[in-house]
């Protein structure tokens, strides 16, 4: 992550790379999406589809032009989410996460372990949306165990 020119650098505790489990890595997307912050929100389909027995990974990544800035009313941290899906696949993901929020969650990841998982992050080019159509004809109750309630598939 560097910073861009003319820019204040995040605070030490933005370089890190914190793992989740399902619950907490949706909470944070039920986050966005209800406080409307523009960049992640959450559904069923998502939930649905996220593998409740692994790690899924994030930390904050922002963009030049989704850089932190409070002035603007954009308090948030853009960060890189690398998301295990219920076949196994990892994908990537953007979201936005609030300071405090990220700041709060445990870090248990070595440093180590840190740095290889953000290189695969920013180095997995297929995302939720491309996962998702790819994974449409396998989607029903009776393969990955999706069944929309209102007969919508995402
Ligand atoms: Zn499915």
């Amino acid at each position: 992550m560097r910073t861009p020119p003319g820019r204040r650098q995040l605070p030490p505790q933005a370089r890190v790379l914190k793992a989740l489990d399902r619950a907490a890595i949706f909470a944070l997307y039920q986050e966005a999406g209800r406080r409307r912050l523009g960049l992640g929100s959450d559904s069923p389909w998502l939930h649905a589809h996220l593998d409740p027995d692994a790690a899924h990974f994030l930390f904050p990544d922002p963009a030049t032009y989704y850089w932190p800035d409070p002035d603007a009313g954009r308090p948030w941290w853009q960060c890189s989410v690398l998301l295990h899906m219920v076949d196994g696949e990892q994908v990537r993901s953007g979201l936005a996460v609030l300071p405090e929020t990220f700041t709060a969650l445990p870090s248990t990841v070595s440093r180590l372990r840190q740095r290889h998982l953000a290189l695969i992050a920013r180095t997995t080019e297929r995302d939720t949306w491309l996962w998702g159509r790819d994974h449409e004809s396998d989607c029903g109750p009776d393969a990955c165990g999706y069944a929309p309630a209102d007969g919508a598939s995402r």
